[in-house]
């Protein structure tokens, strides 16, 4: 919430403020812009080893501090704990594998023109990137752009988001390995981030956020034309096939649906169950979701904390009422949990049609919407059917419906028999209206390079090819 000139940081567990911070003036970004520019030249005079040496030395005070950072998470975003821990290994280990894979290699070598030169294509640093970063993995999705960002040699301008800066902040006291002025932080709702894109002195914005900001953030850009790397929101498929354990796909559905109480761009959203087993999924998954723990996400024990405000536990209101006064069945949940904060209880929605709004927009809360079909052609023609396309789950043995779900599935992630696995060395992001561009994996250093193509002829000597086209020329023979 911003007030006053103020970030209210506030529980969603209880409501209750945490803390206020400034938000940062035009003034103080101008300031954190020059200083990030000045960073940025001392980087350049580390080598590839000593910027490794760094960024491990940052991981590993995270998993130091990891108790820490969890509890903060926990305390301004209200995911549980014990996925909050994870997060914190997660974010290390992203350090970790881009401080190696950074100075594996800094290019190529193309072949020559002619056999004596040389043809080198240098990868270098873009500058000053901004990376802006939601609420629902503030460090996570910090790590994924600074963590390349940094190891490619560039200055940061970090923006979490309104709802959580306080375990960025925290994470930023934990990188002073850095030279001065290198990664800056700046506090702030969409304005302060606005201010960021705009300015003549960042090279780069690397976006996470929802499809309407990231609309807005990459027009930004293109005005200025740099370049922008966007990760956008998801509307998720998940097919259940009738060859597997329904008990097992119900509940790594119903995680895939509720993890984070449903707040992952990757949630699972829409379910497409093979018309022979929909009724055994629809059971489990109700005995499952009634089954789990909501409540203090402080708590060891809590599977489902709260949402993050109370803005975005209406709209998943909204979505799962307008369903409801449309025909779909309330199978469990469908409500609020609890007197204080932001809870809502996981809910099984039967008898959706693909015109409901919770089977179009992304929710970003803990439903999960069941839709019976009669084939696997089916089920993929109506996964693809919506503008989205970040990543798909399948559930199936048979190896011939893998390839096909494989080929066929629009989007960024498939996963198949195990939901929403990130890992560090393969890209992850959206196909169509999910984002432009990747992060993770090779692709995601290569977002914050440039490539200067470099051409070197040791012999100082006149070219057949250049003026004046004599009476004797042949251009069978010009090589260019
Ligand atoms: P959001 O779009 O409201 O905000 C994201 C960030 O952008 C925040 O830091 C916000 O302050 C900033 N911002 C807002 N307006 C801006 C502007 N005009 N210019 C520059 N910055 C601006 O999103 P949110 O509510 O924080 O996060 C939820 C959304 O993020 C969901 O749609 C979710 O799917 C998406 N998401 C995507 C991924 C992914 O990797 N694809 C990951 C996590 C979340």
């Amino acid at each position: 919430m911003t007030e006053n000139g103020r970030l209210s940081v506030v529980n969603p567990a209880t409501g209750e403020n945490i803390e206020e911070i400034p938000i940062s003036s035009r003034e103080e970004v101008d300031a954190a812009v020059e200083r990030a520019r000045e960073g940025f030249r001392e980087w350049q005079g580390f080598a590839g080893l000593d910027r490794a040496e760094v960024l491990h030395e940052i991981s590993a005070r995270m998993r130091e501090h990891a108790d820490q950072l969890a509890e903060v998470m926990t305390q301004e975003g209200g995911k549980p704990f014990i996925e909050n821990r994870d997060e914190v290994t997660w974010t290390a280990a992203c350090f970790d594998y881009y401080a190696e894979i950074a100075r594996d290699s800094v290019g190529y070598l193309p072949a020559p023109i002619e056999p004596q030169q040389l043809a080198l294509v240098v990868k270098e640093p873009v500058g000053t990137v901004a990376c802006i970063v939601p609420w629902n993995y503030p460090l996570l999705l910090a790590a994924w752009k600074v963590a390349p960002a940094l190891a490619a040699g560039n200055a940061v301008l970090l923006k979490p988001s309104e709802e959580t800066p306080l375990a960025t902040r925290r994470l930023a006291e934990l990188m002073h390995e850095l030279p001065d002025g290198l990664l800056q932080v700046v506090y702030g709702a969409g304005e302060v981030g606005s201010m960021l894109v705009r300015h003549p002195g960042v090279d780069m914005v690397a976006f996470t956020g929802s499809q309407e900001t990231g609309r807005r953030v990459g027009l930004a850009a293109a005005e200025r034309l740099i370049p922008a790397n966007l990760e956008l929101g998801g509307k998720d498929p998940f097919i259940i096939c009738d060859d597997v354990d329904i008990e097992i796909a119900a509940q790594g559905a119903v995680w895939a649906a509720c993890l984070n109480a449903g707040q992952v761009c990757t949630s699972s959203e829409r379910f497409y169950v093979m018309s022979e087993v929909a009724d055994d999924f629809v059971e489990a998954s109700k005995e499952f979701v009634e089954s789990l723990n909501i409540g203090d996400p402080m708590d060891r024990s809590t599977d489902i904390g709260p949402m993050i405000n109370a803005k975005s536990r209406e709209k998943v209101e909204r979505h799962v009422g307008e369903a409801v006064d449309d025909g779909a069945t309330l199978v469990a949940g469908g409500g609020r949990y609890g007197e204080r904060g932001y809870f809502y209880k996981p809910t099984v929605l039967t008898g959706v049609t693909p015109s409901m709004t919770v089977m179009r927009d992304e929710t970003f809360g803990p439903v999960v919407p069941v839709v019976e079909v009669g084939s696997l052609d089916e089920a993929i023609e109506q996964a693809n059917s919506v503008p989205y396309g970040l990543g798909a789950n399948v559930y199936t043995q048979d190896f011939e419906k893998m390839l096909k779900c494989m080929r066929e599935l629009k989007a960024g992630t498939v996963w198949i028999n195990d939901p929403l696995t990130d890992n560090d060395a393969a890209p992850f992001g959206g196909q169509k209206g999910s984002g432009i561009g990747r992060e993770l994996g090779r692709e995601g250093l290569e977002a914050f390079q440039e490539s200067k193509h470099v051409h070197i002829d040791p012999k100082v000597e006149k070219k057949e090819w250049w003026y004046p086209y004599g009476k004797d020329d042949d251009p069978g023979q010009r090589t260019l």
